[in-house]
């Protein structure tokens, strides 16, 4: 599995310090405001367990499971609410745990579901920003690493299912997607 790896783009040991720092930023931002971090599967998940454990205050924690891609990479700008949450989002700060945000349209999309929903804030994490990328205008207000624009996997993101539990983030072989 490791074969298949280019190049290591972000380590466990520099997410796990980006995490912290995120950490303790959320927890002065959200002191007092008992968060309901969300997950978004299966790609957050990874990131959603190092964030959770940096915040030093009051929280609950739900999933939710969405698809927005048609195939391997190309996205469909469809998204489909696999598992929604169990938790309701009325009158409660939100907080999104998203591996990446690419072109911004399933965050875009969540943001408004839970808008809707009448969350009374809603606030997004990102491990990557892939800025380049966006075509909606979601804004992420914590971000791990700015993104270049690669096809990347590893720490809860995959390809085509496997790759996920790579404890780094990196860019795949093109050889890999010809196989
Ligand atoms: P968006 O709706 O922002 O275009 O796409 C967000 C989702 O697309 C992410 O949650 C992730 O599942 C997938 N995605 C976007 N870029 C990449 C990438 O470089 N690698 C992987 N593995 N998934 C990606």
């Amino acid at each position: 599995m490791n074969d298949d790896i280019e190049k290591v783009l972000y380590s466990r040991e520099e997410i796990h310090q980006v995490a912290q720092k995120l950490g303790e930023k959320i927890t002065t931002d959200y002191a007092d405001k008992d968060p309901l971090v969300v997950c978004i599967l299966k790609g957050a998940s990874l990131f959603m367990s190092d964030i959770v454990r940096e915040i030093n205050t009051y929280c609950e924690i739900d999933f939710m499971s969405v698809s927005s891609y048609g195939d391997a990479q190309v996205s469909s700008g469809a998204v489909k609410i696999i598992k929604d949450l169990d938790v309701s989002v009325e009158n409660r700060n939100v907080l999104i745990v998203e591996d990446i945000i690419d072109t911004g349209r399933t965050l875009q999309t969540l943001v408004d579901l839970f808008d809707h929903r009448h969350a009374q804030s809603v606030k997004i994490c990102t491990l990557l920003d892939k800025k380049e990328r966006r075509v909606e205008g979601v804004q992420p207000d914590y971000i791990g690493f700015d993104v270049p624009n690669e096809f990347v996997v590893g720490y809860g993101l995959d390809y085509m299912g496997h790759y996920r539990n790579l404890p780094y983030v990196g860019v795949l072989k093109p050889e890999v997607y010809s196989n």
